[in-house]
């Protein structure tokens, strides 16, 4: 193996993964089950709401519509973390991604399958889904690879 190959980041184990499901995180995570990523948006006033809240932070409406997003993103911060406590060999990248199609939406994910050295502020993503305990998928993201248009 190469070490260019051995620097990839990458997630923990899936297995070590569990997520806190509640009433307003639940749909978001059903949907990334079903390998589609979706945002909370408030049915009264249009703002986007993730991080899911239970109340709009602008009009304090309850409703919410999930929307469909098209799994774009673009990296708005990220870390370089290399070893995890009795993971010594993982390098993982959190980051915090802007989402195009849900302005003022933000998630916090991990870049995956990329040389940590090429993640760079603004850089174009795009989601994939990971397993996780207990059945999940968790949402991740990848470089996306001139898929310009
Ligand atoms: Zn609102």
């Amino acid at each position: 193996m190469s070490t260019a190959e051995a620097t990839l980041a990458t997630t923990m184990p899936g297995e070590h993964v569990r997520i806190a499901v509640n009433s307003h995180t639940e749909p978001f995570w059903q949907a990334a089950k079903e390998r589609r990523l979706v945002a909370p948006q408030c049915a009264e006033c249009g703002t986007f709401r993730l991080p899911p809240t239970p109340f709009c932070p602008k009009c304090q409406s309850k409703a919410v519509n999930w929307v469909q997003l098209s799994g774009e993103a673009t990296v708005y911060s990220f870390a370089v973390i290399h070893g995890l406590p009795g993971m010594p060999d993982l390098t993982v990248v959190p980051v915090v991604v802007d989402l195009p199609d849900a302005p003022g939406a933000r998630l916090v994910s991990n870049v995956v399958g990329i040389a940590p050295a090429e993640v760079t502020i603004g850089m174009r993503l795009r989601v994939d889904f990971s397993p996780i305990a207990d059945g999940w998928m968790l949402p991740v993201f990848r470089a996306a690879d001139g898929a310009d248009g």
